[in-house]
């Protein structure tokens, strides 16, 4: 697909050092190894990472066994407590996340860890510096490492450089509320390629691009926005990520997750299961999801007894005291709501804070009737497509949050809600639990063809492309002296002035 080796920065390893007793490597689930654990498998290549636990000389071994068995290779980058503290936890999640989820309140401004953020990127840079081959794309992953790419250059590295980013990215005016904005945003602008998951997200990196970058001109081309920076070219692109469609299909038809079913249906003899499923975060909407199903109850008396919501917090950060926060919180608020509408033999809420296993956590997309996923701010939501495609009989209803990147493929589909809305949220909830089977049949038929349509191994393919426009584009310009700078770019590329940008890049700007 590539016929180049592709070089993977991510902030973790597709694999994880577990200790019991004795150190050895974990394969990691999740998305990003789903999609490129394949293209590595067939064309080789190299991932680096922290593998989240122990030090060099305990881990290089680790990964030496983990070379001679593979067809790609490993290369961890062990980090500090220190680092981690305030790199990891410090600056990616208690300023970037926040940030970039519009939680603007909780986010935390420390020079410290910015500076520690900024060092750790160097040293991924370093670790990539000394082990890139002369072909290589190099593909970096998400907010950990949006420094990466300045350092490589600063490194005299010259191959293509690609850049995605995971989360959502916020307007320039939320942006610009980071005391290093600007070099965070040289370090966006250092990639050749920068992908988002929406087309929303793009706009508002294009938006900020324009403000800062006065003299730069802007095009579209093959779906990508185009400009030249300091003497290369950037591609701006949306990707949304995805799932494996038949892995989820499949899966959801196995002899353990009927057996899942089965024990489902025995604990549960409420006419109505509907689902929340998310990791701890403040991001996710839970207590609106709460307060939405303790209005419906209110307003709906006959809905008593006859709905519960099956609600799966799987632990996340909880040395961040705002997510120790929100599961007290939710430990209180489930109490009050259980308390006020629970009687002998009904709940309506049932909570569990803890992680599946993947019969369990299938069984529980195909028996709940309704999936209630309601974040206030959300890069994409796997969740709702694993839904989705783990839906095979054709009978259950998506309730998605208007703000999350699922929303964009999937908003004909599902029924959209404002989370904040808890009257809205309200009703749209009942007005799933009441739908015909006709449509809902219409609607689920809907939702399974966009997640197999444009499931992940798509999201790898878009990328791969842009990837290769990059390198051509970067060929080109080594190739041919007078290219070099933004005059040679201008000469040799036809710019459309902005009037041109398509109507619903235009009209949103
Ligand atoms: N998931 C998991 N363990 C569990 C339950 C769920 O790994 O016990 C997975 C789930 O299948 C999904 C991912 O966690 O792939 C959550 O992804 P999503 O994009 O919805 O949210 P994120 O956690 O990335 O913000």
């Amino acid at each position: 697909m590539l016929g180049k080796r592709l070089l993977v920065v991510s902030n973790r390893l597709p694999v994880a050092v577990i200790d019991n007793g004795r150190k050895r490597l974990k394969p990691s689930s999740g998305g990003l190894v789903t999609a490129l654990n394949p293209i590595l498998e067939l064309e080789g290549g190299l991932w680096i990472g922290w593998p989240g636990l122990g030090k060099s000389d305990e881990v290089m071994p680790l990964a030496d066994e983990h070379n001679r068995e593979h067809s790609y290779s490993i290369h961890p980058v062990p980090l500090t407590a220190d680092q981690v503290d305030k790199f990891y936890l410090g600056f990616a999640n208690q300023t970037i996340w926040p940030l970039f989820h519009d939680f603007l309140g909780i986010t935390s401004f420390e020079r410290e860890h910015w500076e520690m953020y900024d060092e750790v990127n160097r040293i991924y840079a370093e670790h990539v510096a000394e082990h890139i081959q002369p072909d290589d794309f190099v593909w970096v992953h998400d907010y950990q490492l949006m420094r990466v790419g300045y350092h490589l250059r600063k490194l005299g590295v010259k191959h293509p450089v690609a850049y995605f980013h995971h989360i959502p990215f916020p307007s320039p005016d939320l942006y610009r509320r980071l005391p290093w904005a600007r070099e965070l945003f040289e370090g966006l602008v250092s990639y050749d390629s920068v992908g988002f998951q929406t087309l929303h997200d793009r706009r508002n990196f294009v938006a900020l691009a324009r403000d800062r970058l006065t003299s730069a001109r802007f095009r579209i081309r093959r779906r990508q926005t185009i400009f030249d920076h300091q003497g290369h070219m950037v591609q701006v692109g949306n990707y949304p990520i995805s799932i494996d469609f038949d892995e989820f299909s499949d899966g959801a038809r196995s002899k353990e997750v009927r057996r899942e079913l089965k024990t489902i249906s025995e604990a549960y003899r409420v006419e109505h299961l509907v689902l929340g499923l998310d990791r701890l975060d403040y991001t996710k909407g839970i207590p609106q999801r709460f307060l939405a199903l303790e209005r419906l109850l209110e307003k709906y008396p006959e809905l008593r007894g006859r709905v519960s919501l099956i609600q799966v917090v799987v632990p996340s950060r909880t040395k961040v005291r705002a997510y120790a926060d929100l599961k007290e919180h939710l430990d209180s608020l489930t109490g009050r709501i259980n308390g006020r509408f629970g009687t002998h033999g009904y709940m309506p809420i049932h909570y569990f804070f803890k992680h599946l296993t993947r019969p369990q956590l299938l069984a529980l997309y195909r028996a709940c009737e309704v999936a209630l996923i309601t974040p206030l701010r959300d890069g994409m939501n796997l969740v709702a497509k694993e839904y989705a495609a783990s839906s095979v009989d054709h009978r259950n209803v998506l309730v998605l949050s208007e703000f999350t990147g699922s929303a964009d493929q999937l908003g004909k589909g599902a029924l959209l809600v404002n989370p904040y809305d808890l009257e809205g949220t309200a009703d749209t909830l009942r007005r799933a639990l009441l739908m015909e089977d006709e449509e809902r049949r219409r609607r689920l038929r809907d939702l399974r063809a966009q997640v197999r349509t444009n499931d992940v191994h798509r999201w790898v393919s878009w990328f791969v492309s842009a990837l290769s426009d990059a390198r051509r584009n970067r060929e080109d310009r080594q190739g041919r002296p007078e290219a070099a700078g933004d005059g040679g770019l201008r000469d040799s590329v036809p710019l459309e002035p902005s009037a041109h940008v398509p109507e619903t890049y235009a009209s949103k700007r």
